[in-house]
């Protein structure tokens, strides 16, 4: 299968299990970014910087709540520029934690993720062996439904959404940084590649006028883009424009490429 190929060739990613109930991560990344991480002894001198790390909240969520790149793989005395004591709801774990894990990583946030597609139910559902019991690396067919439905997730926030400001409502800095940052990427995209289609070559403003004048989807190529590890949206290689109807066939049934829509347009004209 070209697809499990394409995985054998990419970087590393971990699945990191933590409590919410314990430890409020989405309130820490919400402000800071950052995120000191404990590590397993399993998980030591394996971690590789720009790794990439799904974080499992196993209570009371069940499922993967953000997407996180590994900044510093080994720290024996960390140092974080804020006090993360706030963030922790229950001393006893905190306690037990610290004295249970010598060292830890430095994690920044790509994406939140939190979705009921990826709660434990389902991904056990697709690979019998998913487990989130321990810090480890993911691979396999749970591995593939992950990344599908993550930048699925990532890639429609690169959709349609230039035209809301970007001061609007009470967003928090970390959600503001993400967004900047997605919208950055999507006007690189658009502004080397334009509005047209990628897979079927339709454009709104031939169709539609002056009503369809600058509007089209951005599609995220995955898993490429994650190749070596190394994650920071390139705008070059990891984005497509595409029309929605293409985009919404992309997704279909997992992530298919641009390539595979293409052939199955030209085999069904015939
Ligand atoms: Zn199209
Ligand atoms: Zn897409």
């Amino acid at each position: 299968m070209a697809k499990e190929e394409t995985l054998k060739s990419m970087g590393n990613y971990w699945l990191f299990p933590y409590k919410s109930a314990d430890f409020d991560v989405d309130a820490c990344l919400k402000k800071h970014n950052l995120v000191l991480w404990h590590l397993t002894n399993s998980t030591e001198n394996k971690l590789k910087k720009g790794d990439l790390v799904f974080l499992y909240d196993s209570a009371p969520n069940s499922r993967i709540t953000f997407l996180m790149k590994v900044i510093e793989p080994y720290l024996e005395n960390p140092v974080l520029p804020y006090n993360e004591d706030k963030f922790w709801k229950n001393a006893k774990a905190k306690k037990e934690t610290a004295a249970k894990y010598k060292h830890s990583c430095l994690l920044e946030i790509v994406e939140a993720i939190n979705s009921f597609d990826l709660t434990y139910r389902e991904i056990k559902g697709r690979d019998n062996s998913f487990s989130v019991q321990w810090q480890h690396r993911i691979s396999g067919k749970a591995l593939i439904y992950i990344l599908d439905v993550a930048y699925g997730i990532i890639d429609k926030r690169l959709e349609c959404n230039d035209e809301q400001p970007l001061t609007e409502g009470k967003e928090t800095r970390g959600a503001l940084v993400t967004r900047e940052r997605n919208l950055k990427a999507r006007q690189e995209c658009i502004g080397r590649k334009g509005y047209k289609c990628t897979v079927c070559g339709m454009e709104f403003e031939k169709v539609y006028g002056e009503l369809g004048k600058g509007f089209i989807h951005v599609h995220h190529v995955v898993p490429v883009s994650a190749r070596n590890g190394e994650y920071e949206v390139n705008p070059e290689k990891d984005l497509v424009p595409v029309c929605p109807n293409c985009h919404a066939m992309l997704h279909r049934k997992g992530t298919i490429t641009v390539e595979e829509l293409r052939e199955i347009i030209a085999r069904n004209k015939k």
